[in-house]
């Protein structure tokens, strides 16, 4: 977390909140020129969910929020999701074909 007054890399969080929805609420203050500014963090319970409502969202924040090192990394991650998308989608033809009485 860079501090937006200097771009120093170096912050202290001196309160932190949950803010709803799985987001933190956090004040930091800057170590180098002590300027305090907020920043809204997503917690990675928020990140399952995301993941489950908007898959295009949620690959743009986890590879902001992961730091990926690599695109293989970045590879793997999508590959998982697929393998969540075909599992999903599998058991939902299941679910549809089942006869209601
Ligand atoms: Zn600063």
């Amino acid at each position: 977390m860079n501090c937006p007054f200097c771009e120093h890399g170096e912050t202290k969080v001196v309160d932190s909140r949950v803010a709803g929805r799985g987001a933190i609420r956090r004040r930091r203050e800057c170590l180098v020129c002590s300027q305090r500014f907020t920043t809204f963090e997503r917690t990675e319970e928020a990140l399952t969910v995301l993941r489950d409502l908007d898959r295009v969202a949620y690959v743009r924040f986890a590879s902001v929020y992961r730091d990926f090192q690599s695109v293989a990394e970045f590879e793997r991650e999508l590959a998982r999701l697929e393998g969540r998308k075909r599992h999903t989608n599998g058991t939902k033809r299941k679910a549809q074909r089942t006869p209601v009485r």
